[in-house]
């Protein structure tokens, strides 16, 4: 069941699951590659984001990632969904299998790394080996990301980790960070 209510310009939508978002750990979340981003970004945003709390406002950055997301690698297939859970932006077949991420800058490169580490640990559980690729096509830079056996088992912690973040009954308190003045919840942390 999905709720939907409007307060200040802000919407809020909450969805019945199991247990209930107060109601401690889900038992089986879907974790999406944003949300491990967030994770490592911020975990308020990953509260806000999780709890479907949108600021009715224009975000002319992520408008831009759009554009560019467009734009770029145009004869590529994009966006594989797998299980309804994570969005790969787009594959490659060659000898090895290449996922690929497309972000605007490299601002946030290590939530970045981090989202994509997720998607090979994802694909590996279903037994697919793949090396992940960001690119950022608007400074000409591109990454190499290999899930190591480290960065595995930092990925398994996280996972279980981001439930507990998402069911707490209120969000985690603002940190400031470099990057605050162009999240979409700026104004629910510093004004
Ligand atoms: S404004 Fe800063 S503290 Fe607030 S949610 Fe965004 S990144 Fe996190």
């Amino acid at each position: 069941m999905e709720n939907a209510c409007r307060k200040n310009g802000i919407i809020v939508k909450s969805k019945k699951v199991t247990g209930g978002i107060s109601g401690g750990v889900w038992r089986k979340m879907k974790i999406t590659g944003v949300m491990v981003q967030y994770f490592i970004a911020c975990k308020r945003e990953l509260w806000f984001f999780s709890h479907r709390i949108n600021l009715n406002v224009y975000n002319e950055l992520i408008a831009l990632g759009r554009l560019i997301h467009e734009k770029t690698y145009k004869r590529e297939k994009k966006n594989i969904l797998i299980d309804d859970t994570i969005s790969i932006d787009f594959i490659k077949k060659g000898k090895e299998l290449l996922v690929f991420e497309i972000k605007k800058s490299s601002k946030l490169e290590e939530p970045v790394r981090y989202q994509l580490l997720y998607y090979l640990y994802y694909l590996k559980k279903k037994g697919i080996h793949a090396i992940g690729y960001i690119t950022y096509p608007k400074e000409r830079k591109r990454e190499r990301i290999v899930l190591t056996h480290q960065k595995e088992n930092e990925i398994a912690k996280i996972l279980k980790e981001i439930p507990k973040i998402v069911s707490l009954e209120h969000p985690p308190p603002p940190i400031k960070k470099g990057y605050c003045k162009s999240c979409s919840y700026y104004e629910f942390c510093w004004v």
